[in-house]
């Protein structure tokens, strides 16, 4: 369905100097819409659900959600229909945000429902009521992580990413992008995440997917939480996609460029290290929330 991708992504070199350089693998080029690791995470998913028969993919999301956005877009592309349901029963009576509105055209049935049933998304009791209520859909948790999304994240890194260089770089929300870059490495790489979510639960959950150790975590740029920013990371994006005409957004990718330029100001890496980091897209959102 989607083979060979990872040979396709263009690279661009985004610092240098004697000791250090720095690439991105620039995922937000594959589609306008299905753009990033969201493709990576659903793909296995979808081979699945046409293995099984099934013909519709239901999932869960925010209202800003970079997976509902993808998966949507992703569904149209690939024959599935889609069913998304979304948090807070108010927005089924507010004009559709940029996100849904995009979501809803590319054909995915939009379900509002309350905080608190969306509260119950991972319990089988609720998924089986939502299953009798949309049946014969295939099922995909919230942010899209699952053990087919890790395994379909190892496509990422091409034979070359495993060759060329000595530290992979990604932004995590549930860890799931990480985790299949972790599993795909050669041990002498180490895989470094930048969290985009405060706490140390991240790194448990990590593990869940994993046996391996050539890794490490930091949620030291999260700049308090999850779509929180500030004054000097705004600034710095601007600054960055200025520089380079690489476009970020705050919530992921902008934190994860933050930290791996002020560790390399820092000399956190050491001497002749060749570091690629990922950049994972997420881009429509960037409209509705900046
Ligand atoms: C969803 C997303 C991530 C986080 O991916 P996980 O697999 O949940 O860690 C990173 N960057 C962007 C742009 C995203 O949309």
């Amino acid at each position: 369905m989607f083979d060979h991708l990872a040979e396709k992504i263009p690279y661009q070199t985004v610092f240098k100097s004697a000791d250090i350089q720095l690439d991105v693998k620039r995922l937000d080029l594959i589609h306008t819409e299905i753009s990033g690791n969201k493709f990576f995470k659903l793909k296995e998913n979808f081979k699945q659900a046409k293995q099984q028969g099934l013909q519709q993919i239901l999932t869960f999301g925010g209202a800003y959600s970079n997976h509902i956005a993808a998966t949507a877009a992703a569904c149209q592309r690939f024959g599935f229909k889609s069913i998304g349901i979304i948090r807070g029963e108010e927005l089924a009576h507010q004009p559709l945000n940029p996100t849904l509105a995009t979501a809803q055209k590319a054909g995915m049935q939009l379900h509002f429902v309350s905080r608190d049933t969306y509260r119950q998304r991972n319990e089988t009791e609720y998924q089986q009521n939502l299953l009798q209520q949309f049946p014969n859909s295939y099922l995909i948790p919230e942010g899209g992580t699952n053990a087919l999304a890790v395994l379909g994240c190892q496509d990422i890194l091409s034979d070359h990413d495993l060759e060329q260089y000595d530290v992979i770089s990604a932004a995590v929300g549930t860890g799931g992008t990480l985790a299949g870059l972790i599993e795909k490495s050669r041990p002498q790489q180490h895989i470094l995440g930048f969290s985009a979510v405060k706490g140390d639960f991240l790194q448990h959950d990590i593990q869940q997917w994993t046996t391996k150790k050539n890794w490490s975590l930091t949620d030291a740029f999260c700049c308090g939480g999850y779509a929180k920013s500030s004054a000097e990371l705004l600034a710095f994006m601007q600054c960055f996609e200025k520089m380079h005409q690489i476009p970020l957004e705050h919530i992921y990718t902008a934190k994860m460029f933050y930290g791996l330029l002020q560790f390399i100001e820092q000399s956190y890496f050491k001497p002749n290290t060749r570091i690629l980091a990922i950049h994972s897209g997420g881009l429509q959102g960037r409209l509705a929330t900046v």
